[in-house]
This record gives C-alpha cells, structure tokens and sequence, in this order.
C-alpha cells in the first residue's frame, strides 16, 4: 500500500540556487527536471503541492544594490527572476506529468495569472500544483519570507524548505568541522541562535502563525517525497 503524506498541504521553497545544479548561474535542465520529477510525484502521494522559487541563480537584489542600483530597484529585478524561475519550473513540472499554474503577486496578465488566494486554492483543489512567484511583491523581502506567508495563507501544515544540506546546523557545515546538527529546534531558538537557514522575518512569521518549517537536501532524488512521508533526514523547526 502507498504511503500516505503526513502533510496534506504543503509550500515547498526552492531557493534559486538550486536550479543551477553544477553550474555556477542560471537553470541547469537536468536538476530542473529532477526537483519538477520530485514535486510530481510529492502531489501523487495526494498532498496538495505550492511552490515558492528563489531568484538567487539569476539576481540577488542585495548583491545589486551595494553596487549602487537602488535597492528597490534591484529588488524589483530580484523578483523578475522569481518569476523567469517559476515559468521554467512550471513548464518542467507540467513535462513531468502534472498540470502547474503559476501565480504572481505582481500583475502581469500577458506572462501569468495574478495571485489571489481563492483562485490558488481551487487550483490546489483540482489538483493543480501553484507556483508563487515574484516573491511578496515588494522589495526588502526573501522568498523564505513568501513562502512562509503563502503556507499561511493557503492554510498548509508546513514549509518544506529545500536546502543543499540535510538539516539546520549551528554553524556552516561545508566549512566548520564543529557545526552541530539539529534533529528539532523551536522557531525560538532558530531566532536566537542567528541560524542562518531562513531570515529572521521568516521565522518571526513562522513563529507568530505556528507554521512548521521542514529543512532538507534537494540533491537527492525523491528528496521531497520523502519528506512528505515523514522519511527521510530532516531538520523540523516548530513551536
Ligand atoms: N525579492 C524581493 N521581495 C520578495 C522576494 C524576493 O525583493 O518578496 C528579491 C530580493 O532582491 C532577492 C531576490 O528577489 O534577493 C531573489 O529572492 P531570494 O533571495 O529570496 O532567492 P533565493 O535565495 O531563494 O534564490
């Protein structure tokens, strides 16, 4: 018999930078169709599947802007990388088998449907995976920060926040032999501590909505599946 998901709605963040793969820039195909083969098949399982995607592969607003582009503006660019990331995420998600909407919380009626809630929500009804893109919206704001306002908003049980290591660390593991991994933490303690896997808006934001924050490598095939089935090497960050 097939698993059931332990979530029955989810938002699943990819960060730009997963896109790249083994490139240093842009969107690797192949890692883009795994993550899209993976989103696929999470909904199989019959949970209800939102996606928020990053712009770090293509533009990092903060990046920008310390190099004298105003920071709104450069913001406003970042978030017009979201949304080149989620039509390719779409498009690959709909080649793998299962049909994808993306939404954008910036009107732009010629490129994709504008976000509203009711309308994401009988997407997410009929079946439909929802990509969140172009962030909140507004400038000074991460897509962690959006995925954790659209799990609110759509009434998920958790954030599936995909990283390229297998959990929340106390310090960076890639280059401190002494970072420490956390099987739970509390958003609290996430807060306190300065842990750097969301920004601290995120977490306040999960903290205030009690929204669950799972923490997981993307870099294995079937990565999110297994999250869902409450399989898999994870960090859980709750109240
Ligand atoms: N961004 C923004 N408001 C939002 C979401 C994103 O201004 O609500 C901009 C910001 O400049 C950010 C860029 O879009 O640097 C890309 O988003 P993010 O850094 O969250 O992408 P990721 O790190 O997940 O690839």
């Amino acid at each position: 018999m097939m698993a059931s998901p332990i979530y029955r709605r989810v938002v699943v963040k990819v960060s730009g930078e997963a896109l790249m793969g083994p490139d240093a820039f842009g969107i690797h195909q192949p890692t883009l169709e795994r993550i899209a083969a993976d989103l696929v098949a999470a909904q199989a399982l019959g949970a209800s599947v939102g996606i928020v995607v990053g712009g770090g592969n293509i533009f990092r607003g903060v990046k920008v802007s310390e190099q004298g582009v105003p920071r709104v503006t450069a913001d406003m660019m970042g978030i017009l990388a979201t949304v080149m990331n989620a039509l390719a995420l779409e498009t690959a998600i709909e080649r793998a088998g299962a049909p994808a909407r993306t939404m954008s919380a910036l009107a732009m009626p010629e490129v994709c449907e504008t976000y509203e809630r009711r309308s994401a929500l009988r997407h997410l009804q009929s079946g439909r995976l929802v990509l969140f893109a172009a962030g909140t919206g507004n400038p000074f704001f991460t897509t962690d920060t959006t995925a954790v306002l659209r799990a609110a908003e759509i009434g998920a049980d958790a954030v599936l926040k995909a990283t390229d290591v297998d959990g929340v660390y106390s310090a960076d593991p890639k280059t401190d032999n002494n970072a420490k991994r956390y099987d739970r933490l509390t958003h609290q303690e996430a807060i306190e501590r300065r842990l750097k896997v969301m920004d601290a808006t995120a977490f306040a934001l999960a903290q205030e909505n009690r929204m669950p924050i799972i923490v997981f490598s993307i870099r294995t095939k079937g990565a999110i599946e297994a999250v869902l089935k409450g399989q898999g090497r994870a960090t859980i960050v709750s109240s």
